[in-house]
């Protein structure tokens, strides 16, 4: 039986106590299968699901990478059990991290990308599990980040906002050293597909 390491995948340790397998991505555009792939090997599907390079082709990429609906039919494509929703974003946002005592299912979340402060577009990530709750409205959530191969610790309040930060030379040593900014803001989650 294949596991994800057989295709590009890292187990790393979170902090939290988790370990979680993280894809790096191979290019600007593969975040969102890579985020997808990775969320379903948290679902416990590494094995019995396309894996990223199979989704990818299911994806059509735009000017802006790919958008939640390419995401929603290439799920509907390629699993029969799940249907990805559109959480939207601000407190529904926020609102859906907190459902339950913890994740009931991985969270696939858009990011605004900030280049040394300039919008540089959208990046996908999958936030795998919900932490012990963090003062006032804030929570910590584990976030898989494809572009980074890393996996981090984020703070995202109830109204739906989070931030993580690396540096190009994080990933690459010879990379420039340009600090990058995600703003997690909105989201799409996984439901059970009544049809089956
Ligand atoms: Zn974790």
């Amino acid at each position: 039986m294949p596991t994800p390491a057989d295709f590009g995948a890292k187990q790393l340790p979170c902090g939290n106590g988790h370990l979680h397998w993280v894809i790096p991505q191979k290019d600007s555009n593969s975040c969102g299968a890579r985020a997808l792939r990775m969320a379903l090997i948290e679902m416990g599907l590494g094995d019995d699901t396309p894996t990223a390079d199979q989704l990818l082709p299911y994806m059509i990429v735009g000017k802006l990478g790919v958008t939640s609906r390419v995401l929603r039919s290439a799920v509907d494509m390629a699993m029969d059990g799940y249907v990805l929703e559109e959480i939207g974003h601000g407190d529904a946002f926020g609102k859906a991290l907190r459902e339950g005592g913890d994740l009931g299912t991985p969270i696939v979340a858009y990011c605004d990308a900030f280049k040394d402060g300039q919008k540089e577009g959208g990046h996908w990530v999958t936030v795998a599990r919900r932490n012990q709750k963090g003062r006032g409205s804030w929570e910590t959530f584990c976030v898989l980040d494809p572009a980074s191969g890393k996996v981090y610790t984020v703070p995202i309040s109830k109204a739906g906002v989070g931030l993580f930060s690396f540096r190009a030379t994080d990933v690459r040593p010879d990379a420039d050293r340009a600090r990058w900014d995600l703003v997690l803001k909105a989201g799409l989650k996984f439901v059970k597909n009544a049809r089956t």
